[in-house]
């Protein structure tokens, strides 16, 4: 059997998994956390023989992404990474600089999950870009892990919101959350790993079932089927009734409010109407929703300006008992906001290094 890459797996799995070779659970945790966090195999100490690692690198190996090309937005910090798989396939990354009120400081990785999109969402650039294929687990953990180690703050949470419908590669998105949480892996909490979707509404039910502590955000941006339908074929294989269905068999097995993102486009989804809609298709269902500005480099979709968005702001919080929190989404000036992954490369300046 060919080496299989070392951080596509939790230390548990690779204590049962090469058991036969002597690998415990200390050993493993060992192995995984210097691949992580240092990027590098260990080397003999009177913890580990050389000579054993010697025949493990003959079973795992470290596998590494090559960083095609990083742009910094000299606006707001952000980080775009365009990634190159050993096969050629490139995708991105993004590293989102956050500052608490207290001055506290943390980053968050925004991670790709499918080199390219097969939804089709009109205001999306990765949806134009058509799809490639499914990400493995360790391209997903790489992205996060290799970003850590040049991030200037402390990495505390991971998005699965860059390219790909995250629930369409369901199996490595959630092997790769896992070693996301592993306290030897990039020991983030469960809660502050969040999957995006665009609502498949089988994969909704299986995250249900499964009982993940993964937070999980939808994205509906109009609760009306027809306007939802211009704009996110996925309406045509899960309509927002069955969707609707799922999420509050999500809610009553969790008990987690379920975050809704609300692309907000000029003139198209932000009218009191479509605030009077989403509050009766959200009934009694707790919910969050998250206004974000559409982003569309071509110009076709523009975003609301102070006064539609705050009257929209208002609707919503007129019709519906439930927290609205607008989202930053930054990099604008490096095609690294939401929506505008496409493996392209804007002139902007380059970081350093
Ligand atoms: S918004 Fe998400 S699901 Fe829709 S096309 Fe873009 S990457 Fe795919």
């Amino acid at each position: 059997m060919p080496p299989e890459p070392l951080t596509a797996f939790t230390p548990q799995q690779l204590a049962e998994r090469y058991a036969s070779l002597g690998m415990t659970l200390p050993l493993a945790r060992k192995l995984l956390s210097c691949a992580l966090r240092h990027g590098v195999w260990p080397t003999g100490d009177t913890t580990v023989s050389a000579r054993w690692l010697t025949r493990v690198s003959r079973e795992l190996y470290l596998p590494e992404l090559s960083l095609a090309d990083r742009q910094v937005s000299p606006s707001d910090g952000f980080a775009k990474y365009l990634f190159a798989a050993p096969d050629g396939v490139r995708f991105e990354a993004v590293l989102i600089p956050v500052v608490h009120r207290t001055g506290d400081r943390k980053s968050i990785v925004c991670v790709s999950s499918q080199a390219g999109c097969a939804m089709g969402c009109a205001f999306c650039a990765t949806g134009r870009l058509g799809f490639t294929r499914d990400l493995a687990p360790w391209e997903i953990v790489a992205q996060a892990a290799q970003i850590r180690r040049e991030a200037p703050d402390p990495v505390r949470g991971v998005v699965f919101m860059g390219m790909g419908e995250p629930l369409l590669n369901y199996e490595s998105v959630i092997q790769a959350a896992r070693v996301f949480s592993d306290p030897s892996g990039l020991a983030i909490s469960a809660k502050a790993i969040t999957l995006s979707t665009a609502g498949i509404v089988p994969a909704i039910r299986r995250l249900t079932r499964e009982g993940h502590a993964f937070r999980l955000i939808v994205s509906l941006t109009s609760a009306e089927p027809a306007k939802r339908r211009a704009l996110m074929p996925v309406e045509n294989a899960y309509p927002s009734n069955d969707l609707r269905a799922a999420l509050t068999d999500y809610h009553t097995a969790t008990g987690r409010r379920v975050t809704l993102a609300w692309t907000m486009i000029s003139g198209f989804n932000t009218g009191e109407e479509d605030a009077r809609q989403l509050a009766a298709w959200v009934g009694d269902l707790p919910v969050q929703i998250d206004l974000i500005d559409v982003n569309d480099a071509t110009g076709r979709f523009i975003p609301p300006g102070d006064a539609e968005r705050n009257a929209f702001r208002d609707a919503l919080r007129t019709h519906l008992a439930a927290p609205v929190i607008r989202r930053y989404s930054g990099g604008k000036d490096i095609h690294a906001a939401c929506g505008m992954l496409a493996t392209h490369l804007p002139a902007a300046p380059r970081a350093n290094g």
